[in-house]
């Protein structure tokens, strides 16, 4: 596995790739990987790519800055983890380079409305903004055939593709589902903050998203039985809607067809996203 950090490495690398021939499939994280990423890097694999992973805890995307403090920082495990599952090219990118003005506001950025203003956008003012941006800029570098993001992050993907078709980048969105533990709870580096009996509490997000996957008439039926389970264990709910799968805009009662069901719950203070494929049935 080739290991790069500077900007110049990594240009060459991509290009060299192409020039042979060969796809280039870029698969951005922030680290503390875990199998939801190496289904990621799997994938890519799987495609036939030259898997070029990157690591970069990007500021610009935490609106708290205590909380891009805490993030784990595992540099040695997630090199193992990368090399174990297929990764061909790891670049772990240095802030200096990827935002030479930081801890100033980095003059030049990529903005968003629309995707980017509701449900996570809403309590995470610029996190969208400050996405986009970097993984720009991973694009603009990289130069890859394919990149590759996890549903897990669902709105994660409506941003960046909204971007890739505005800037047009060239470049295939590929998504992969969403990894879970043996007790549903979808994998996160947030999971190892929760308590053994919060992990057991959480598993109520999975199974509200799983009563939204019932066949019924109506998409504010779906809310309240997702929020009737969320409310029962104790969750705190910051949201959990059914929303259009492009533009996350809340369905309607009168709208039928497939939509998304999207919770975002606090366990004992702790953020979890969870969200799945569900289908309102045409009223007779
Ligand atoms: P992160 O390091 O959290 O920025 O995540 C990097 C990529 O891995 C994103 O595209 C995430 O959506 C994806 N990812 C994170 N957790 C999971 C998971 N449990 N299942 C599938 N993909 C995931």
């Amino acid at each position: 596995m080739e290991l790069f950090s500077s900007i110049a490495d990594w240009r060459n690398y991509a290009s060299e790739v192409r020039a042979s021939g060969r796809r280039v499939g870029l698969v951005p994280t922030m680290g503390a990987l875990h199998e939801g990423h190496a289904s990621l890097f799997e994938k890519a694999k799987s495609n036939g790519d030259v898997v070029l992973a990157t690591i970069f805890l990007n500021p610009i995307q935490f609106s708290v800055k205590s909380d891009y403090e805490a993030y784990p920082r595992v540099a040695e495990a997630d090199r193992a983890v990368a090399l174990a599952n297929g990764v061909d090219c790891l670049v772990e990118p240095t802030l200096e380079e990827m935002w030479p003005d930081y801890p100033e506001a980095t003059p030049t950025k990529v903005t968003m409305k629309g995707v980017s203003d509701t449900l996570e956008g809403e309590g995470r003012p610029g996190h969208f903004n400050g996405v986009a941006s970097v993984v720009a800029k991973l694009l603009t570098v990289t130069g890859p055939c394919r990149a590759y993001f996890g549903e897990k992050d669902f709105q994660q993907i409506a941003v960046i593709r909204q971007m890739v078709r505005d800037l047009a980048f060239d470049v295939e969105i590929v998504t992969c589902a969403i990894k879970r533990d043996a007790e549903g709870l979808a994998l996160s580096s947030r999971n190892a903050r929760l308590s053994p009996e919060d992990h057991t509490r959480a598993k109520c997000i999975s199974q509200a998203i799983a009563a939204a996957q019932a066949e019924v008439e109506c998409a504010s039926e779906l809310r309240h039985r997702m929020r009737t389970i969320l409310r029962a264990a104790g969750a705190e709910i910051v949201y959990a809607e059914i929303v259009d799968n492009v533009t996350l805009r809340p369905a309607d009662d009168s709208q039928a067809g497939d939509f998304r069901a999207i919770i975002t719950a606090k366990i004992d203070g702790v953020r979890l996203l969870d969200n799945g494929p569900v289908t309102i049935k045409a009223k007779n």
